[in-house]
């Protein structure tokens, strides 16, 4: 097969394309014929050595796939030879031609969802389920602030926020991204590089402001996050990239909560709910991955680089 190895950690340059030999599934395992691949901000930071976690070299990087089941091994039942699959996980990693994968982190990808949208799913919109009704426990007719809508997390919670009866306010930091996020379903659209944008989410809300914010980068906004949040508003940090001040009387005036998360922690039972609710959003048409900028898997480390620009529009994907 073919696959992404990455032998030396570094710049975007250490994703070499290499031949490996095919993996072949064991009990409880399922091997997948990639047709599409999801690329992660997450994924830029490891290659970098800019995580916390990072894998024994040499590795092939990513978790999310979409592609079709080329073999299982024994007593594997939730998927059969030449099912229409996703990935949220991989044993061998997902920048491949092959992934080989434990049974439960494979879904369904319903036939309406192409395998391009399918690769956009695991970690844009599992982060983005988990932030609303795991963490901050949000609620229908509450106002959420996506701070960062443009991108593949933004654009995953401003559909599933919409579609669960919440007011939608998201953010962009281009014209064609606020076009977009309004199209996804955000009732009210603002640019984070506007430096009035504060005071129109206040007059958005009447003065009482919102209940939820999903942070898309801490560092810059989580001061000014907290004067934007009415009584018993919670933050969901999802992404920081630095430290940041914060006044904890604006936390504390207002009753209100941080809440951080990394997806990784997520326990497997909340996984599972994760997983139903989203394959139920794709199969309804709720949930349609808005997909950007494509490279073939021998340009990845051109996608790593474009994953972190500025100016972000869905979901940057990989076809080996
Ligand atoms: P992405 O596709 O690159 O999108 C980045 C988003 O951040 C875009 O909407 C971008 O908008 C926005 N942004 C840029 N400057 C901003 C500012 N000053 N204020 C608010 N938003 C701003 O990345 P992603 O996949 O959506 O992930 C977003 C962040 O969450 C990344 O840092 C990622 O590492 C993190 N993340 C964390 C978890 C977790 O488990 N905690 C899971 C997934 C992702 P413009 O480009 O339009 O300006």
């Amino acid at each position: 097969m073919k696959a992404i190895r990455v032998y030396e950690l570094g710049d975007p340059e250490v994703l070499r394309l290499d031949e490996l030999p095919d993996p072949q599934p064991l009990p409880g395992q399922v091997l997948v014929r990639v047709h599409a691949v999801g690329v992660n901000p997450v994924e830029t930071y490891i290659r970098s050595g800019k995580y916390g976690i990072l894998p024994s070299l040499p590795y092939t990087p990513g978790t999310d796939a979409a592609g079709v089941v080329e073999a299982i091994g024994g007593g594997v039942t939730r998927v059969a030879v030449g099912d229409r699959v996703y990935t949220a996980g991989s044993l061998t990693g997902a920048y491949a031609s092959l992934t080989l994968c434990a049974e439960n982190r494979v879904h369904l990808l319903p036939p309406r969802v192409s395998f391009e949208q399918g690769a956009a799913v695991n970690i844009p919109y599992a982060t983005a389920f988990r932030a609303l009704f795991q963490r901050a426990k949000a609620i229908p007719g509450e106002t959420v602030l996506i701070h960062g809508a443009s991108g593949g997390v933004g654009v995953a919670a401003t559909q599933i926020a919409h579609a669960a009866g919440l007011r939608v306010i998201g953010t962009a930091g281009t014209d064609r991204g606020q076009k977009m996020v309004a199209e996804q379903g955000a009732h009210h659209v603002l640019n984070h590089r506007e430096s009035d944008y504060a005071e129109k989410i206040l007059k958005f809300t009447a003065g009482q402001g919102v209940d939820l914010i999903l942070e898309m980068l801490a560092n810059v906004n989580l001061g000014k996050d907290l004067t934007l949040l009415a009584r018993g508003g919670r933050v969901v940090v999802i992404g920081s990239r630095g430290s940041v001040e914060i006044n904890p009387r604006d936390v504390m005036s207002r009753d209100a909560a941080v809440l951080g998360m990394v997806l990784f922690n997520t326990p497997e039972k909340e996984l599972a709910v994760i997983h139903a609710g989203l394959v139920a959003g794709l199969e309804n048409g709720t949930l349609r991955p808005v997909l950007g900028q494509r490279f073939s898997l021998s340009d990845a480390a051109r996608a790593h680089r474009a994953v972190m620009e500025p100016g972000a529009f869905g979901k940057i994907v990989l076809t080996p």
